[in-house]
């Protein structure tokens, strides 16, 4: 067993990972997993507080999606999607497609109680109908981030005199502190400073606006109490303000944004930041009326990730699987991966109305083809898995497990504010992010050099209970079969790890 820690520590590189700290320590070593249990080469256990960075939906080891993949298996693993069809992704497409449909219609109301009036949305919501698939959250950002683009500049009338010029060439705005993928086109849509920075000679340029962040938003009056920033927020939104002022100031530059990208209901790498309710929907009516296309980067939030409970919302349709349609918000694009096959394959997909796919229609000679693919796209194994994993997920025990989970890890989080260096714990439905501080009456945070959420998720190892931090943030999103007694611990670890570690 020994040496599966060398060959790793000799040959591997592992991402987002300071290589020199991964020399000095022992890695674990992981070879076996059933639910939300991890197990190493030691016969250590573990429990996968973040489903495996944030892939795992059901559990490892799941008898039916083992049994799906295993059925599959003896068929065929793999042929290529370039010239051919197969079996499971045209099945697959056709369920992604209904419940890409399954959301609030137009008429969604706006609940709101800070301020704005609720007011109906005219907005008639597209139809999702397309599917391109490929094989990670970076690439199906890359796919909708091509298609809008070229979607925009077949179909959108030039302004006069600037045809070709650089000005006129369509523009992208994303979200501050906004993630979307690693690979170039997903970087240059991202803002996450200590990430992107040192790329930024190799990125085209996109625009940022303020996301919510309650918590910290220079915007928020009110004094921090010991409740979820959202809870006791005092603002104008000024937020979707900042929102309207940028769409209108990029439209008086003849430039209207062609698209508008968001993660929605919580921004994950950025710290498990999420947004109020009300937020989401607003803002996407801002960047409809200014004609942008909207790209919901669904990447993390996907697949039921972000429960049912949006506390001013109406109860949503338990059938929901999209953050974005539990705000009736149906974006142009929806980008999947991670929880798409459940977390046992990488697979990604990119949903697009069928006015989008007419824009690339014509005769061979026109070349209008969408030049892009991968080689693994529509995989015969990932489609297999994915398949069972939206038939469980659309199964009365997993909506009824899922509603537990929610309220399990609600009822366990509460227990976190008796600590000082906690100063914001935040919950969306199967997610959560616990923001560390010096001191929780003035919000002081620790320098990122003080590896604090590092060295409290460290403790939390050492004591059974595996996830990673983002920068001062501790992440628990655990996979949807985790009991009680398991989410019980582990908070009760992360509890534990904050009062060692940081001595509060
Ligand atoms: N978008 C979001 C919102 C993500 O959280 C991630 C990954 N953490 C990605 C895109 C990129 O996905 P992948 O790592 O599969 O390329």
């Amino acid at each position: 067993m020994r040496r599966l820690a060398q060959l790793d520590r000799q040959y591997i590189w592992h991402p987002f990972t300071q290589m020199r700290d991964w020399l000095r320590s022992e890695p674990i070593v992981i070879v076996e997993g059933r639910g939300a249990v991890l197990r190493d080469v030691r016969g250590r256990q573990y429990l996968d507080a973040n489903s495996s960075i944030w892939t795992n939906l059901h559990g490892h080891n799941h008898p039916k999606l083992n049994k799906a993949i295993q059925r599959q298996l003896k068929k065929i693993a793999h042929s290529s999607a370039l010239g051919l069809a197969n079996e499971p992704a045209s099945l697959l497409a056709e369920k992604l497609v209904e419940a890409a449909d399954n959301f609030y219609d137009s008429q969604f109301a706006i609940y709101d109680s800070h301020r704005r009036p609720a007011r109906k949305s005219k907005i008639v919501n597209p139809k999702l109908e397309k599917i391109f698939f490929s094989d990670d959250g970076s690439t199906a950002l890359e796919v909708a981030l091509k298609l809008a683009y070229e979607f925009i500049r077949r179909t959108r009338a030039k302004p006069a005199g600037r045809a070709s010029s650089r000005a006129a060439q369509p523009k992208f705005l994303s979200l501050e502190g906004g993630y979307h993928g690693d690979t170039i086109g997903a970087v240059a849509l991202g803002h996450i400073d200590l990430f992107h920075r040192s790329y930024s000679g190799l990125l085209f340029k996109t625009d940022k606006v303020m996301a919510p962040y309650c918590y910290r938003c220079p915007f928020n009056r009110a004094r921090p109490e010991r409740a979820d920033a959202r809870e006791y927020r005092r603002c104008h939104w000024e937020c979707l303000g900042k929102v309207e002022q940028t769409f209108t100031r990029q439209k008086k530059k003849g430039n209207p944004y062609a698209g508008f990208v968001f993660e929605p209901l919580m921004q994950g790498a950025a710290g498990m930041i999420p947004q109020p309710a009300g937020w989401l929907r607003q803002a996407a009516d801002i960047a409809r009326a200014h004609g942008a296309l909207l790209i919901a980067d669904e990447v993390m939030t996907g697949f039921g990730r972000t429960g049912f409970a949006n506390s001013q919302l109406p109860a949503p349709n338990s059938r929901i699987l999209f953050a974005s349609h539990q705000e009736g918000v149906q974006p142009d694009f929806l980008c999947l991966a991670k929880g798409l096959t459940g977390g046992y394959l990488p697979m990604a997909a990119a949903l697009t109305t069928e006015k989008v796919f007419n824009a690339f229609l014509g005769k061979y000679e026109e070349f209008k083809t969408f030049f892009h693919g991968h080689s693994y796209t529509g995989n015969q194994l990932g489609a297999a898995a994915a398949l069972a994993s939206l038939d469980i997920l659309q199964s009365r025990e997993s909506i009824r497990s899922r509603q537990v989970l929610e309220k399990n890890l609600r009822d366990e989080l509460a227990t976190l504010w008796a600590l000082p260096n906690v100063g914001d714990v935040r919950q969306v439905g199967l997610v959560a992010g616990i923001e560390l501080v010096k001191n929780w009456r003035k919000r002081e945070p620790f320098d990122l050099r003080e590896r604090a959420g590092i060295r409290v998720c460290e403790a939390m190892a050492k004591h059974g209970v595996l996830t990673r931090p983002i920068g001062n943030v501790i992440v628990l999103m655990p996979p949807y079969c985790t009991t009680r007694a398991q989410v019980s611990r582990m908070v009760t670890v992360l509890g534990d790890s904050v009062k060692t570690v940081l001595g509060g």
